[in-house]
């Protein structure tokens, strides 16, 4: 098993924790590396996300880190920046790129409310339901559909080199109160996605992020996705998503499990020589 997670926070965004701790508990459970992935800047004003005059700190703090810690874990400076409808990534996301040793795209921001804030789909069912009613006109078919193009558009675009928590739209459908994703659109729209993502460089997390939180019970992306994205060879990484240190390889065994039984037969990780994948004996 690779002990090791590319998807962490820190106090920079909506994290509990401090950089250093983090690393310093890593350490502790013997992981092999870690990349710090605060949220990135977004163009309006966001309480979870890097307040833009700290991004200079960040860069420097975690290259600080990497060194002080480089005999005991390999610690990497990354991002997860925002895939903003209309926008893209921002110029300051376009500009943190090069800056960074990886980044995750992810789509939290699927719309504007009539007031013209910026809504999110995994904060809860209220503003979820508020933003499909005002952004969607009530149709919840298209709201998921258009979160999944976006999806495919910002691979095609970009090709992030991990695409964070692929079906992030089913954190809020408890009791499959607006979608089931047996559905036959909905696996168009996911299957839809994957072929343009299968085109490119592109890594899919297998996410736990959502089961540490209470959230979900299920990873992201959902098991019958995993299937899918297995037939059709696209790589695979794990990350936690870790808030806490608690958090930082939640349900790791679980997901061995779950590709050995689905029978993937590598997975992808970072080195300081660039992205390796591991053969994973079945
Ligand atoms: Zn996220
Ligand atoms: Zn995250």
């Amino acid at each position: 098993m690779l002990l090791t997670s590319l998807h962490t926070h820190t106090n920079y965004c909506d994290g509990k924790y401090s950089a250093e701790d983090m690393i310093l508990a890593a350490i502790k459970y013997n992981m092999t590396s870690i990349g710090i992935s605060t949220h990135g800047p977004t163009p309006f004003i966001s309480d979870w996300n890097i307040k833009k005059e700290n991004i200079n700190k960040y860069i420097n703090e975690i290259n600080f880190l990497k060194e002080k810690y480089k005999d005991s874990i390999d610690v990497y400076l990354g991002m997860e920046l925002d895939y903003i409808p209309n926008i893209g990534f921002d110029d300051t996301s376009k500009w943190l790129m090069d800056k960074l040793d990886y980044y995750i795209g992810s789509l939290h921001y699927l719309g504007k409310f009539n007031n013209g804030i910026m809504w999110t789909v995994d904060y809860n069912i209220v503003e979820l339901l508020q933003g499909i009613n005002e952004g969607f006109d009530g149709d919840t078919r298209l709201a998921v559909e258009t979160y999944y193009s976006y999806i495919g558009e910002m691979a095609e675009k970009y090709e992030p080199p991990i695409i964070g928590h692929l079906d992030l739209i089913k954190k809020n459908n408890k009791n499959n109160i607006l979608f089931d994703e047996s559905e036959e659109w909905y696996i168009r729209a996911v299957e839809d996605c994957l072929n343009i993502i299968k085109n490119t460089s592109s890594i899919i997390e297998i996410n736990t992020g959502g089961i540490a939180r209470g959230y979900i019970e299920e990873q992201y992306p959902s098991t019958f996705i995993l299937k899918m994205i297995k037939s059709k060879n696209i790589p695979i990484i794990i990350n936690s998503d870790a808030h806490t240190i608690d958090g930082l390889l939640c349900n790791y065994d679980e997901m061995y499990n779950l590709i050995n039984d689905n029978k993937f037969n590598k997975i992808s990780y970072l080195s300081n020589d660039g992205w390796k994948e591991k053969l994973l004996s079945i």
